[in-house]
């Protein structure tokens, strides 16, 4: 896409660009897999929810055979079936049994990893304190492994609601996505309420999380405007913004696409903040630094708060299937593959 340049507006104006942004592991594998069985069953494949909380993600899929629906109920009977990176309760799978459908569980590990925990301080008779977002699909799944142990907490507001049966057995654990400073406040206030509360074995904010939230906090206070390429429903992508304030940037915008920057943002600004959440293509980030560039922001700089390398394997129903038909079970994107295949819209 083409955009009007200024001539002359260059100088003093530069983007700092977050490292790491953009995909984590578990979107990669959700949307590999997605790919893969479209491939490999040919469309259409049918996607319980949102794959990943992004737009043009999941309008890149539908344009391949993917069909999303909301309801497992929604699926013909005997037809395949993908579950969402953040996770199902327990019920979903079956509904999915009842309904014969094949599934692939694009659960990712790591959301996997705190419905373990639920299952197992429920069955050592905890009260388990989910900090979350209430409606978010993650919590719901989470929720629904233990929904008698389980009681949600939205934020440090809703710790004066909190009711638990044994304040000497309390657990807390958290979604995957949220701000590392506001969830610590929130543990902050239930420690007040019961000092015997327990931490959970490891960390439930994901690494990716916390990540792409350094990286921000690195560079707020040169930003005079940061912008995150991500969608309204992705709660990690929120979070950039949230994040960005907090620690100094003086206005901060969510954005699906370049063309959603409206130009008075960058009136007297000299350093744009840009980063990605957890669930954007690259491509989309390329596209606001063309913009960026066209706008006389052509002076980028990298600011890298930690090195990812991590990959996980893709779901193992979809790699047995692979394997039996002769084909890739790697998780490496193809030459088809959303990165390359994203058009601007
Ligand atoms: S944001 Fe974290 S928990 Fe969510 S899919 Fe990515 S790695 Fe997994």
């Amino acid at each position: 896409m083409l955009w009007p340049t200024l001539v002359g507006m260059s100088e003093s104006k530069r983007v700092l660009l977050a490292a790491p942004r953009g995909y984590c592991a578990g979107v990669d594998r959700a949307v590999v897999a997605v790919e893969k069985a479209l491939e490999l069953y040919g469309p259409p494949v049918y996607v319980r929810k949102e794959i990943v909380h992004n737009k043009h993600v999941v309008t890149t899929l539908e344009k391949r055979g993917a069909i999303f629906v909301d309801e497992t109920q929604e699926v013909p009977e005997g037809a395949t079936v993908v579950f969402s990176a953040h996770g199902v309760a327990p019920v979903v799978h079956e509904e999915a049994k009842q309904l014969s459908l094949k599934t692939i569980d694009a659960t990712c590990p790591l959301v996997t990893k705190v419905h373990r925990e639920a299952v197992r301080f429920a069955k050592d008779d905890y009260d388990i304190l989910l900090i979350g977002h209430e409606g978010h699909e993650e919590v719901i799944g989470t929720s629904g492994e233990a929904p008698e142990h389980i009681t949600l907490v939205d934020g440090p507001d809703d710790v004066a609601n909190v009711e638990v049966r044994d304040p000497d057995k309390v657990v807390w654990l958290s979604q995957t996505t949220l701000s590392v400073d506001e969830t610590m406040e929130t543990v902050r206030r239930l420690r007040e309420k019961f000092p015997a509360l327990q931490d959970p074995p490891s960390d439930d904010i994901c690494y990716a999380t916390q990540n792409r939230q350094l990286a921000v906090k690195q560079m707020a206070a040169d930003c005079d405007l940061m912008i995150v390429v991500g969608s309204r429903n992705s709660s990690n992508s929120v979070r950039l913004v949230e994040v960005a304030l907090e620690h100094g940037t003086k206005d901060g915008h969510l954005v699906d696409y370049a063309d959603e920057i409206d130009p008075t943002w960058l009136d007297g600004v000299r350093t744009v903040g840009v980063t990605s959440g957890a669930s954007v293509p690259e491509i989309l980030v390329r596209g606001v630094l063309d913009y960026l560039a066209s706008q006389g922001f052509d002076d980028v700089t990298a600011i890298t708060a930690a090195e990812e390398s991590l990959l996980f394997a893709l779901p193992m129903e979809l790699r047995k299937d692979l394997k039996a038909a002769g084909m890739s079970d790697k998780m490496k994107h193809d030459a088809s593959s959303l990165e390359d295949a994203g058009q601007l819209h």
